[in-house]
């Protein structure tokens, strides 16, 4: 069954030992410790984080575990042993531009660190993850993240943990050439076990909101479609622009200011385009404050459902990010008897999130695994997410 291939992932202790016994063989030397770092997953709030709105992410069990040692001069070697690849790098050949794939998520924190002026000595570092790449999990995040923890525990940088997030966003925005907004980075560092994060991305305030599906006989089912998503620099510039001609059109700095109370008035002036992309925004980070306040006031967390179900008819309706295989399993979910469901992340491609009974688990799992097939689509993977603490030193 599909539970049982979620079984099969590996845990912290395996990523552990891989990572450890990687860089024993192929950096042929002694990590000084091991750190980890989570992948996040979103309730609710997509698109937002560029607009100055709310997010509701949570950081997950899963992440990247990082073996590092500091060196005694300015290389840094990385290894994976999810992609079974070695990159070495000078220090200061790291910056915009430096052609490192993968290895931008590492070295370009050691960039961003020395753009603040702290002193960066080079490092090796061997990696494994198992937050699988582009479902929207971000496994970007705990990469960068796991690195920027690790460096600066090794360098003595202190540096709080906002500040930590902030190298690991610098790292992925201006080396890996990846246009984030710092959502990712700020639930990989501050998550909590037992709780899913408010973040008001333009003051960057967070609100720790007690979050425990497993409490209220629930499961948080995550599905993977098995599409990750990919060359898609393209629709992410125009979604980013669409809601920058939004804002001006009406006159504010970013679609946050605009208020979601008149919000149908206030809109009919734009054309049909920049109306559905600014709907979306302005209502998903509302849907953000409502789920905030029903896990402020101690509510049910049934009831997010039908806010889950609303964010994702307006993804796919409105924003346009949803693809064929996320909808069909989206669809499945709900006919299957979830409190609701939705897709999270940044959208063509990637997982769905679904609330369910916690006896319902395998069952929900079959039907999606039964319409993605009918559908002629990849077979998906599903796992339930508990809300785990964030980066952190292992040893
Ligand atoms: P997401 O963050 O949603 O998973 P991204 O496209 O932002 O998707 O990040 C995926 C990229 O991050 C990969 O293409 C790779 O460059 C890098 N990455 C993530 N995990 C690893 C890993 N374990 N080893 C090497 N690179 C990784
Ligand atoms: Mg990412």
């Amino acid at each position: 069954s599909s539970s049982g291939e979620a079984l099969a992932e590996p845990r912290i202790e395996t990523l552990l030992d891989d990572a450890d016994r990687a860089f024993r063989d192929v950096l042929g030397a002694t990590p000084d410790g091991a750190w980890f770092a989570p992948g996040r997953l979103n309730l609710v709030g997509e698109h937002t984080d560029y607009n100055g709105g709310f997010v509701l992410p949570l950081a997950l069990e899963r992440g990247a575990v990082a073996c590092v040692r500091r060196r005694d001069d300015d290389l840094v070697r990385v290894h994976s042993t999810d992609l079974g690849s070695t990159v070495q790098v000078r220090l200061g050949d790291v910056g915009p531009d430096a052609g490192l794939d993968w290895a931008a998520y590492v070295a370009g924190v050691g960039w961003a660190a020395a753009q603040r002026g702290l002193p960066v000595p080079g490092i090796d570092l061997a990696v494994s993850s198992n937050v699988p790449a582009g479902a929207g999990l971000s496994s970007s995040a705990a990469l960068s993240c796991v690195t920027a923890r690790a460096w600066a525990d090794l360098a003595g940088w202190d540096l709080p943990d906002v500040e930590i997030a902030a190298l690991g966003r610098d790292a992925e925005n201006h080396v890996a050439g990846a246009p984030t907004g710092v959502m990712d980075q700020l639930a990989s560092v501050c998550g909590r076990k037992g709780h899913a994060l408010e973040i008001d991305t333009r003051s960057v305030e967070i609100t720790w909101l007690p979050f425990d599906p497993a409490a209220a006989g629930l499961a948080l089912l995550v599905i993977d479609s098995r599409t990750p998503h990919a060359l898609v620099d393209g629709a992410y510039a125009e979604r980013r622009e669409s809601c920058r001609r939004a804002a001006a059109a009406l006159g504010v700095e970013e679609l946050r200011d605009v208020p979601v109370d008149g919000l149908e008035q206030r809109l009919a002036e734009l054309p049909d385009l920049l109306r559905r992309r600014a709907r979306h925004v302005v209502t998903d980070s509302d849907r953000v404050e409502q789920a905030a306040a029903l896990l402020t006031s101690g509510a049910d967390p049934r009831e997010l459902g039908p806010l889950l179900d609303a964010s994702h008819a307006s993804m796919r309706d409105d924003f346009e990010i949803t693809v064929p295989t996320v909808d069909t399993i989206q669809r499945a979910a709900v006919a299957a008897g979830a409190y609701g469901a939705r897709m999270t992340g940044g959208g063509f491609g990637g997982c769905v999130i679904a609330l369910v009974d916690a006896g319902a688990v395998d069952r929900v799992t079959a039907a999606v695994t039964d319409a993605a097939a009918r559908a002629g689509h990849p077979t998906p993977v599903a796992f339930v997410a508990e809300p785990g603490d964030g980066a952190r030193r292992l040893r």
